[in-house]
């Protein structure tokens, strides 16, 4: 018995990186894990797999986010599946490296489509289907709240919207015992980072010397932090923003 059985959790980005560690720790603690993709179906199949290797249940939701019409259809196929939620997270993201003058409309549109735009559909219209004392948890980064990579300011930005809808949504749900944080991650070996940071010995170790601990961050990391929120200790945790950075913040 995990401190999650009889629970549901819908993970957003689960088929690969953060988001899959976070399903599988879910998945471990006794959720029962929609594991939600973009287009990477095959990869959602394996977090689904080791889920149920791990003695887990889960099941796979296939979604494009960024589009109008994205939460809607992300739910039908949820209500397809299971009815009514414990825990969301917003986890699914992506980045835009680009310096503030080459950024053009469509990229700074599509940045917040899918990292901002689509976690607040994906709650509003998720709220019917979260149970009272549910959760809500919104992956940031510590990027929202230090300069450190100014070519990123799209994104930054874009999240740092996300922390203040994280904010005053524990407002809104309060009243019905449903907590809503932000968990923000320093540098996290995935695949979004995966163009410079495996580019060698330099790139990692530069990485690592950001971290007060010296090292770059895991999805088990990430996960672990998630799964105390989603969890009934942090019943009493709402609206905080969890620097999950190892340190890089200070
Ligand atoms: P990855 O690139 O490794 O994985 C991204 C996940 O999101 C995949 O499951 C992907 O699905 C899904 N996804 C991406 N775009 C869309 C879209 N338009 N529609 C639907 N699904 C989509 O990213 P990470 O695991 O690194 O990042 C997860 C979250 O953590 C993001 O919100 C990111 O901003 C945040 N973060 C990451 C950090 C890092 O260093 N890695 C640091 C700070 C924050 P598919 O497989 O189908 O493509």
């Amino acid at each position: 018995m995990g401190v999650l059985t009889g629970k549901t959790a819908l993970v957003t980005g689960a088929s690969r990186g953060i988001g899959r560690g976070i399903a599988e720790r879910l998945g471990r603690d006794g959720a029962r894990v929609a594991v939600h993709y973009g287009t990477n179906e095959a990869a959602a199949k394996e977090t689904v797999a080791a889920i149920e290797a791990a003695g887990g249940e889960a099941f796979a939701i296939g979604q494009e986010l960024g589009a109008p019409g994205d939460a809607a259809a992300l739910w039908a196929a949820f209500d397809a599946r299971a009815e009514g939620l414990d825990i969301l997270v917003n986890n699914a993201g992506i980045a835009a490296t680009r310096p503030f003058g080459a950024i053009g409309e469509e990229e700074f549109d599509r940045v917040f489509a899918v990292n901002t735009k689509a976690p607040f559909f994906l709650a509003q219209l998720g709220a019917e289907r979260l149970r009272d004392g549910g959760r809500i948890v919104n992956v940031s980064t510590g990027l929202s709240r230090a300069a450190l990579m100014p070519d990123l300011i799209a994104y930054s930005m874009a999240k740092a919207a996300l922390d203040v809808f994280t904010r005053d949504l524990s407002k809104v749900l309060g009243p019905r015992r449903i907590t809503v944080n932000a968990v923000a991650p320093g540098i996290v070996d995935t695949d979004i980072n995966a163009g410079w940071l495996r580019g060698g010995e330099e790139a990692w170790a530069g990485a690592a010397a950001m971290s007060a601990l010296g090292g770059v961050g895991t999805p088990a990391e990430i996960a672990d932090v998630v799964a105390f929120l989603a969890s009934d200790d942090a019943r009493w945790v709402t609206g905080a923003w969890i620097d999950a950075t190892g340190g890089s913040l200070t």
